[in-house]
This record gives structure tokens, C-alpha cells and sequence, in this order.
């Protein structure tokens, strides 16, 4: 039959998986949010060089046509040129050539800027070809991920919460109190806490080491003298170092 020590230790332990679990579980909303968050972000960056690649195409292809339509009118004016048949036709003639000119000039020095924006983002978006491309997927399965190991947790707890009952009810009425009032008491919920270098592990305190004898040579209850919890030395840790 197990120790009433054995039981208090697998309590504790269960208890603490379970608050662990709870967390998990309170806590899914916010991280799935948080989750989202960081796709969303991930996601708008991507689109966002897209947009730019695509805004700089059709800006581009604009200008061209602007560029085609003022050669149009860059060979009317050179009729008029050839036809004026006075100064102030010649002259109106050549204001326009020259101002086409300038339009031209103006759209392809635009365009070549456009040109290099074109080539910037499109290198980035090849460069990132495989996260573009798995952008999705990579998401579907990080929230499939999510939800198996939320379904997980939340089973888990169910069985635990079962398994918790039955360890609990296998202790005496006296230490079950005990462990209650403990529980209640701290933050952590840690009512049974483990000896790790001669020192409670819940409040740090070094224990004197004739309460260490006493948990090392006795089945004994033994209580921290700082923090009253119920200590406990892990006897396959204790061997493995001696
Ligand atoms: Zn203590």
C-alpha cells in the first residue's frame, strides 16, 4: 500500500498538471488572437509588395500609352511643320513638338523608375516564392496544430479531473484538510513541495539538515519550518546522485 507521503506527492502532481491544463485552456482565445495577429501581419506584408508590383505594372503601362498617343501627336505637329505657311503656323508647330518631346521625356524617366520598383519587388516576391506559395497551407496547419493540442489539453483534463478524485479520496480526512488549506493558501497552488538542494523549493528557504535526515531516513509527514508546506525528497533523483 502507498505511503500517505506517495499520495500527497501524486496529488500535488496532478494538481499541478491540471492547473497547467486549465491555463492552457483559459488562456486559447488570446493565443489564437495572437496567432492571428502575427498571419495577419505576415500575410499584409506579402500583399503589400504584390500591390506595389501590380500598381507599378499598371502605372507603367499607362505611361506607355501616354508615350504612344504624344508620338502621335509629335508626327501631326511635324505636318504642321512641313505645311505651315506662316511664322505663327511654324511656331505653333514647334511649341508643340517641343512640348511633346518634353512629355515624353518626362514619362520615360518615370517609367524607368517604375522599371526598378518592378524589379525590387518582384526579386523580393521570388525570393520568398516558397512562403508566398505556403502561406496558406503553412496557416491551415499551424491552426489545425492549435486545435489538436487544445483538443488534447481539454482531454487530458477531463481524465485527470477523474484520476484527481480518486487519489484524493484514498487520502485520510486529516491531510486531505491539510492539503486543502495548503492549496488555498498559495499563489501556485503548491501545497507538497519538493527538496532540491537541501531547500524547499516552493520559498527557497535551506532547510536545517536535520529536517533533511529526517525526510531522507523517515516515511514521515515533514513540513518546511519557513513556508509549513509538505516536503518531499524525489528518491529516484536522490539515488541517481549518490
Ligand atoms: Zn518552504
Amino acid at each position: 500500500m502507498k505511503s500517505e507521503l506517495a499520495k500527497l506527492i501524486e496529488l500535488q502532481k496532478t494538481d499541478t498538471r491540471l492547473r497547467q491544463l486549465k491555463n492552457n485552456i483559459d488562456t486559447a482565445e488570446t493565443r489564437r488572437a495572437e496567432l492571428e495577429d502575427e498571419f495577419e501581419k505576415h500575410a499584409s506584408s506579402i500583399r503589400e509588395i504584390q500591390n506595389r508590383l501590380e500598381g507599378a505594372k499598371e502605372t507603367k503601362s499607362g505611361l506607355e500609352k501616354d508615350i504612344a498617343e504624344a508620338k502621335v501627336g509629335l508626327e501631326r505637329a511635324a505636318r504642321n511643320l512641313k505645311t505651315a505657311q506662316d511664322t505663327k503656323q511654324y511656331e505653333a508647330a514647334m511649341r508643340e513638338i517641343d512640348s511633346l518631346n518634353k512629355q515624353i521625356s518626362n514619362f520615360e524617366t518615370k517609367i524607368l523608375e517604375l522599371m526598378e520598383v518592378i524589379d525590387e519587388t518582384s526579386a523580393t516576391l521570388e525570393q520568398r516564392a516558397d512562403e508566398v506559395a505556403n502561406l496558406e497551407s503553412d496557416w491551415e496547419k499551424t491552426q489545425a496544430e492549435f486545435d489538436e493540442s487544445l483538443d488534447a489539453d481539454k482531454a487530458e483534463l477531463d481524465k485527470l479531473s477523474e484520476a484527481r478524485k480518486e487519489v484524493f479520496s484514498g487520502l485520510p480526512d486529516r491531510l486531505a484538510a491539510v492539503y486543502d488549506r495548503l492549496v488555498s493558501r498559495s499563489r501556485d497552488g503548491i501545497a507538497v513541495a519538493e527538496v532540491i538542494d537541501d531547500s524547499c523549493s516552493a520559498c527557497f528557504m535551506s532547510l536545517r539538515k536535520q529536517v533533511v535526515v529526517e525526510l531522507k531516513t523517515t516515511d514521515q509527514i515533514v513540513t518546511c519550518e519557513s513556508c509549513t508546506r509538505i516536503l518531499y525528497v524525489d528518491e529516484q533523483k536522490a539515488s541517481a546522485v549518490s
